[in-house]
């Protein structure tokens, strides 16, 4: 059968990808091949490719095929699920009706993600792409939101830092990771991100809300190229198969909003070459997702990071999904922050600016100071709501530049020890933003002498 699991006579698994008439091409699922020989017996085994899935995988790391890589021992409540299925069908699904909190401010605001939404996550290499991904685990953890980590290609030195980093901020517990490293195989990197799926899959089948990171496809693309070239499948653009699009869309068709519950929320992540955006694979992956942000160079060397440009970054479902009071506040900052970006441009030319525009340059370097974050400190949503409250409202107008971020932090750390009752009010949607304003001015006036 074509997938069909085969086994060399030392016990290596490979996979059927090739079927002709007189040869058969396979992938070999193993790192050392060899041990395979000419002459070797091949035996059918009439099954295809099944991994562990269940809760036995929560705070466990695994490699491509399932098999433990931390030294906790074997797994345990577990069975086994093939790595390919059919998507949902439309029946079974529902739209995107419910919000996945990021925890990062420029995200929860900007371009909101939705339980069930696919989201690229797009930018140059080192700004910060895994980054945003690992905040939203950790967020997760007030969330009740099962996390799959997959890693594709990836060093072992920086997966052994996000297993670390997960395991001090306590999101290991609800978190399974897949990986399949640089050494590995291109087989093995080739099936990681379906290892991953199923298992989230099987999550979602009780009804469980899943959160998946496929961390990065275009590594995905180039291992799946390496395999079509050695089976001498005919190459297209870029040397890549003609059926790379296939290769990501059936991958990403997995994820859905089911109508009886359950969910899996997909953010693949795409390396571009110098922002180049309009590549093969980047534009192949923008086109399925439910759309993607956009992290830049620049903005990331400026010193604002999360590096995300509001511009480019868009969210084509996470609308219906927001809060009350995110999405009343979320237009005005889009707006705000789009006209400061055109003024700041020619305000560099001229030296005397009207007061209008000078209001307009101050609030959105308020707003822009507001949007930083740092990494691993995901902030709760009626936190977010908050503060942007306050910057858009000019709250803020008469504080230093410099000083924005310590009073941000300051009047927070205030709220949550000491008005909790107006945070909680929040986040039951009610609005006490009146009662809210008059404490952050009282916040402010201590402050200011301080
Ligand atoms: P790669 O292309 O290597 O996968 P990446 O795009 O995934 O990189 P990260 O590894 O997430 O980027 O981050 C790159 C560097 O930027 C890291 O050293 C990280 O500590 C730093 N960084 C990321 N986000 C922030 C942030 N919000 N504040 C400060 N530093 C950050
Ligand atoms: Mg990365």
């Amino acid at each position: 059968m074509n997938g069909e699991l085969v086994e060399f006579e030392n016990g290596i698994l490979g996979m059927v990808m090739n079927l002709e008439i007189n040869n058969t091409g396979i992938i070999l699922l193993s790192n050392d091949f060899e041990n395979i020989s000419e002459g070797d017996q091949v035996k059918l085994t009439g099954k295809f490719i099944e991994v562990p899935v269940g809760y036995g995988l929560l705070g466990r790391v695994v490699d491509s095929l399932g098999n433990p890589m931390d030294k906790r021992g074997k797994l345990s409540k577990i069975k086994f699920a093939p790595i390919e299925k059919q998507a949902p069908n439309i029946i079974e699904r529902e739209e995107v009706n419910k919000s996945l909190q990021t925890g990062i401010k420029a995200i929860d605001a900007m371009v909101p993600i939705g339980r069930g939404q696919r989201e690229l996550i797009i930018g140059d290499r080192q700004t910060g792409k895994t980054s945003v991904c690992i905040d939203t685990i950790i967020n997760q953890k007030y969330q009740n939101v099962i996390c799959i980590y997959v890693a594709i290609g990836q060093k072992m030195s920086t997966v052994s830092r996000i297993v670390k980093i997960l395991k001090e901020n306590n999101s290991l517990d609800y978190t399974c990771i897949v990986v399949s490293s640089a050494s590995d195989s291109a087989p093995l990197q080739y099936i990681a991100p379906y290892t991953g799926c199923t298992i989230a899959e099987e999550f979602m089948s009780y009804n469980k809300d899943v959160l998946i990171i496929y961390d990065d496809l275009s590594k995905h693309a180039v291992a799946y190229r390496t395999i079509s070239l050695l089976l001498r499948r005919p190459p297209g653009r870029e040397a890549y198969p003609g059926d790379i699009f296939y290769l990501h869309s059936r991958l990403l068709e997995r994820s859905a909003n089911l109508l009886n519950g359950g969910s899996i929320t997909a953010l693949p992540i795409v390396e571009t070459q110098t922002g180049d955006i309009s590549s093969y694979i980047p534009t192949n992956v923008i086109s399925i997702t439910d759309g993607q942000i956009y992290l830049e160079n620049e903005l990331f060397n400026s010193g604002i990071r999360p590096a995300i440009n509001p511009g480019l970054s868009v969210s084509r479902v996470g609308g219906n999904a927001q809060t009350k009071f995110m999405k009343k506040i979320s237009g005005p900052i889009r707006t705000e922050l789009a006209q400061y970006r055109e003024i700041e441009s020619f305000s560099q030319f001229s030296s005397d600016l009207d007061s209008d525009t000078n209001a307009k340059l101050k609030k959105g370097r308020i707003l822009t100071e507001i949007l930083k974050q740092e990494q691993y400190k995901p902030m709760r949503i009626n936190n977010q709501i908050v503060i942007l409250h306050a910057a858009l409202n000019n709250l803020l107008n008469d504080l230093e530049l410099n000083s924005i971020k310590r009073f941000e932090y300051e009047m927070l750390d205030f709220l949550n020890k000491n008005r909790k009752d107006l945070l909680d009010s929040i986040l039951k949607e009610k609005d006490v933003f009146q009662e809210l304003e008059e404490v952050i001015l009282e916040i402010k006036e201590k402050f200011k002498l301080s």
